[in-house]
């Protein structure tokens, strides 16, 4: 499913976005490019060589026309999952006092489970009550991608992400849930395939005040 932003108080997706444009494109002087995370360097030759050595010790030595450059596929492959694409995470002030829930609703993304190596991949529900900053609305998705790449669990990248946008937007409240299957839990182990893991932060407002935190679940809970 694409990811949809939505507005609170029945207000429709796109006279959210419309509005918050706007406030955006009113303000292009007075953006702001505020930090990430640190980005990690590959070494490919070593990790080539570390994937090589690690299917000779299971007994299927990259040998033959299949395995030969699996070590090299390997490593492109995990670089895709671990290194983040670059982006500009602008934010710009709240000229115009918005003060509804801005939500990023089923905003897919995929990890790298730090215990297993193995995916893990959903999507993710962000929604933050505007304070002094507002950020562009395609930057929420991109944040998620941004702290889901790297080896990860789904409960440090929920709190990383309601950090972030807690600290950099000075929002009056921010809610992050969620939704993953875990390819260490359904493909080994357990083997609960199609279980799904779900995890939370709220913060200020959304944590707080009751009706903005039942208005935030509301809107992560829809199916359409
Ligand atoms: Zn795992």
């Amino acid at each position: 499913m694409e990811p949809v932003t939505v507005a609170s108080a029945g207000v429709a997706a796109g006279g959210s976005a419309a509005r918050t444009d706007r406030a955006a494109a009113g303000v292009q002087a007075a953006e702001t490019v505020v930090p990430l995370r640190p980005v990690p360097r590959i070494d490919r030759a070593r990790a080539e060589w570390a994937v090589s050595e690690l299917l000779t010790a299971l007994g299927y030595p990259a040998e033959g026309e299949h395995r030969a450059r699996t070590p090299e596929r390997v490593v492109g492959a995990l670089s895709e999952l671990l290194v983040p694409a670059a982006f500009l995470p602008t934010t710009f002030p709240n000229d115009e006092g918005y003060d509804e829930l801005v939500v990023a609703r089923q905003v897919p993304f995929r990890s790298l489970c730090e215990h297993h190596l193995l995916p893990f991949y959903g999507h993710a529900h962000v929604g933050y009550l505007p304070g002094a900053r507002i950020l562009g609305l395609s930057k929420l998705a991109w944040v998620v991608e941004h702290f889901a790449a790297g080896l990860q669990v789904q409960e440090r990248l929920t709190q990383q992400v309601a950090d972030w946008l807690e600290s950099q937007l000075g929002a009056r409240g921010v809610g992050v849930v969620i939704e993953a299957e875990h390819l260490c839990m359904s493909l080994r182990g357990v083997r609960a395939m199609g279980a799904r893991t779900v995890t939370s932060a709220l913060r200020g407002v959304v944590r707080t005040d009751a009706r903005t935190r039942d208005e935030f679940l509301a809107l992560t809970r829809r199916s359409d």
